[in-house]
């Protein structure tokens, strides 16, 4: 992050006693250092990060997070807020300042006959997915079911269904959103487009989101999909034959590649346990007869070690990786944007991608386009909607001892790959990369109009703890 974030938080509370006074309003729950219930509060997805926040509060509603709002300002107090935790720079909890912990708002109503939804920012997407899906509903969400939908949606929101209904910020209509003046505002088509439009892809800069509407659509509640494995020594063949085959895949079909050694998972038989693989991921979003069509040429290919492509519950394909990426490891992720793939880029990804010295870290390449391509670019502060593929190094370890290796083998492949890359990268797999990435991810149109709408919404910069939009811009 480019925030300094221990200089600008006071060490002593400048008012104590206002403090305590707004404190005692809330409706949720107070924890402060030495409470019960504290160290579990303060914990995100990634066991890397270890910080002491003065209060975190646990929002029983909107009424809390304007007087969080209001009392972060006043006292000049950093502010954090947390959806689902999984910032893997963990900017939902900071020290010695406010956390605004939106776990506990998990409302969810879905309108099936206008096929909306509205939805509290405490929700998972599993969650999500449950309430939907009992409607035979869903939107594009994320591919792990412990993700939050509030800080997915806000940076864009990329997943199997992506190709065909587009990212999630496309399926965002509405959203209610407390500024950093205090005052709540709902931002809409029709109401404070702007602010609608920088939400969609903006990230948390302009404010706390406390309910999102979405667009749903007719999806499964059975699906083709699951993976297909090939062994990595066949990685360079296996890759250029699925470069081709993805070329013309429908939009129905989303693939998602991962370079890895294959996990203890239940699903896969011992002897493949700790194989280094290419896992080639599926999901049809259309009827089980076409997909198995327009499958069966990517099922035949090759040899695969295993074949579990299968008519399953969306919901089930939405917890695959779920296991693999538990709370609590050490993350640190690297990332840019890819265009179609070169052989240059297929050879670099080979040779690094086993190279890692963790048997639990991967390296994951999001096939895009489809529907996301089918929304005028400037319609969302989402950005690149030409890229072809995200890919996202990931190292995971548990030892603190193996951290500099770990992280020495992500930038050294990132580094590798650079070249091939488009310059961009998506907001939400950015970690502590700087201002540089920042304004990488949205390119210099989006960034100037970004910092423009983070002057109208929150000149004093109080919502900062993020890939921050400055409100004024320092030249490039
Ligand atoms: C295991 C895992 C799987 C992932 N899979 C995907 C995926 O499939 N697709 C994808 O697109 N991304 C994916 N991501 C990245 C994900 O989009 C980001 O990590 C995102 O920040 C997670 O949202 P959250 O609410 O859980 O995060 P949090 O850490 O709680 O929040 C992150 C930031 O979002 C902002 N924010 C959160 N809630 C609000 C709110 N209500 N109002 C305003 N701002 C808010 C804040 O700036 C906050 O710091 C994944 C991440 C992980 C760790």
């Amino acid at each position: 992050m480019t925030y300094p974030e221990r200089a600008a938080a006071p060490a002593i509370l400048p008012d104590r006693t206002g403090v305590a006074s707004l404190m005692a309003g809330i409706r949720g729950v107070v924890f402060r250092p030495g409470d019960d219930g504290y160290d579990e509060a303060r914990k995100v997805w990634n066991g890397m990060i270890d910080r002491h926040p003065a209060f975190i509060v646990r929002c029983a509603g909107t009424a809390d997070v304007i007087a969080c709002v209001n009392l972060a300002r006043e006292q000049e107090l950093p502010i954090a807020i947390r959806g689902g935790g999984h910032n893997v720079a963990g900017s939902a909890v900071c020290d010695d300042g406010i956390v605004v912990d939106l776990t506990a708002m998990k409302g969810i109503e879905v309108d099936p006959g206008d096929q909306t939804v509205r939805a509290r920012p405490g929700l998972l997407w599993g969650e999500f997915d449950r309430e939907t899906q009992a409607f035979g509903l869903a939107t594009t969400g994320g591919i792990v079911t412990h993700t939050g939908i509030a800080g997915l949606t806000l940076g864009g929101g990329i997943g199997w269904l992506m190709r065909r209904h587009g990212l999630t910020c496309d399926n965002l209509v509405a959203a209610d959103v407390v500024l950093a003046d205090g005052q709540f505002l709902r931002a809409s088509e029709r109401e404070n487009a702007d602010l609608l439009w920088g939400l969609r892809g903006g990230g948390g800069n302009f404010g706390i989101v406390t309910a999102f509407q979405y667009r749903l659509h007719a999806v499964g509640p059975q699906v083709l999909a699951g993976a297909i494995l090939h062994p990595a020594e066949r990685a360079p063949e296996v890759l250029r034959f699925y470069r081709d085959y993805i070329a013309t895949a429908p939009d129905e079909l989303t693939t998602i590649v991962n370079l890895r050694k294959a996990p203890p998972a239940l699903f896969l038989p011992p002897h493949l346990h700790g194989r280094a693989v290419v896992v080639i991921a599926v999901c049809y979003a259309g009827s089980i007869d076409d997909g198995e069509r327009i499958l069966a040429p990517l099922r035949r290919f090759g040899e695969p070690l295993i074949d579990l492509i299968e008519p399953k519950a969306y919901t089930a394909q939405q917890g695959m990786f779920d296991a693999s990426v538990p709370h609590g490891l050490r993350y640190y992720w690297k990332s840019h944007y890819f265009g179609r793939l070169s052989d240059a880029a297929i050879d670099t990804l080979v040779a690094h991608a086993w190279q890692t010295p963790s048997p639990i870290s991967y390296t994951i390449l999001f096939h895009l386009g489809g529907a996301i391509r089918h929304v005028d670019g400037a319609a969302t502060a989402f950005e690149d909607r030409s890229a072809e593929h995200a890919l996202n190094i990931n190292a995971v370890w548990s030892d603190p001892q193996a951290t500099e290796a770990q992280v020495a083998w992500a930038q050294s492949f990132w580094e590798a790959t650079h070249p091939h890359s488009t310059g961009g990268v998506y907001v939400n797999f950015l970690g502590e990369d700087g201002e540089a990435r920042v304004r990488a991810a949205y390119g210099p149109d989006k960034y100037r109009r970004l910092a423009a709408l983070k002057r109208k919404y929150d000149p004093g910069n109080l919502f900062r703890l993020n890939q921050n939009i400055p409100a004024a811009l320092e030249p490039e």
